[in-house]
């Protein structure tokens, strides 16, 4: 594997415009449950017997706050108490050497930017789970670790509406702004995409890697399984972003 290792971080070195995307993968080397999009931390349904989908839609938080809320206090205490990795801060050194090099993350946790990922190159496709903002009045808050020992929902200081993290919820609309970045980027190309830790079911995901491959540009794949991806890369790196990552960026 170190030779082929050697071989992308050759291209990665000769490159300018580069896409990191980034999955749930990465945050599991924190120790955050592998969970896909917001709903794997449980397998299939919640207490109240509701598929997670459910609990955690946004219909859901406007009907039943409290209920939706029990389940985003887990997803929020899970990631409050992990941090960080080797895997995060080698994408967020290698974004600080190469100028042209974006992130694209479906992770929620916010670890990106705590490792110091220049987030004006960081395109978070489902949002944050902090800081929290209110439904009524659009006040923010930031104090998710204090809101989650309180009685749930969290409500504003302000005006006692319910509070929500700036996350895509199931059946809700993935964040236009973040959506027109990246299409905007795809527009201009990139000679190197690196898929990370994501099992990549997304169009968002999968067409990055179809359109550099046609533009004659190099797809790698790290991830421990195999994928969807796994067919589509010319290159699939079988180990864990926190090994694999550091590694690759010791020769650029
Ligand atoms: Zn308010």
């Amino acid at each position: 594997m170190d030779e082929v290792i050697a071989r992308v971080a050759q291209a990665i070195a000769a490159a300018e415009r580069i896409l990191v995307i980034t999955g749930a993968g990465l945050s599991a080397d924190s120790g955050l449950p592998t969970y896909r999009g917001l709903g794997g931390l449980y397998n299939g349904h919640t207490a109240e017997g509701l598929p997670i989908e459910a609990a955690l839609s946004g219909p859901m938080l406007q009907r039943d706050p409290a209920l939706c809320w029990k389940y985003l206090a887990e997803l929020g205490k899970a990631c409050l108490g992990a941090q960080a990795n080797a895997g995060h801060h080698a994408i967020a050194e290698l974004q600080r050497r190469k100028p042209g090099c974006w992130l694209l993350t479906q992770n929620i946790d916010g670890y990106h930017r705590a490792a110091g990922s220049p987030m004006e190159r960081v395109i978070e496709i489902h949002g944050e789970l902090a800081p929290l903002y209110c439904q009524s009045c659009g006040a923010v808050d930031p104090e998710l670790s204090e809101h989650l020992k309180r009685p749930l929902p969290p409500r504003c200081r302000q005006c006692a509406g319910v509070l929500r993290p700036p996350v895509v919820l199931f059946e809700e609309m993935l964040p236009e702004q973040a959506i027109a970045r990246l299409y905007a980027e795809l527009r201009q190309g990139f000679e190197v995409v690196l898929s990370v830790g994501t099992s990549a079911s997304f169009p968002y995901i999968v067409e990055p890697v179809l359109r550099t491959r046609q533009a004659g540009g190099l797809c790698v794949e790290i991830n421990p399984d195999s994928t969807d991806l796994s067919a589509l890369v010319e290159v699939h790196l079988a180990g864990r972003a926190l090994d694999v990552l550091p590694k690759l960026l010791s020769h650029i």
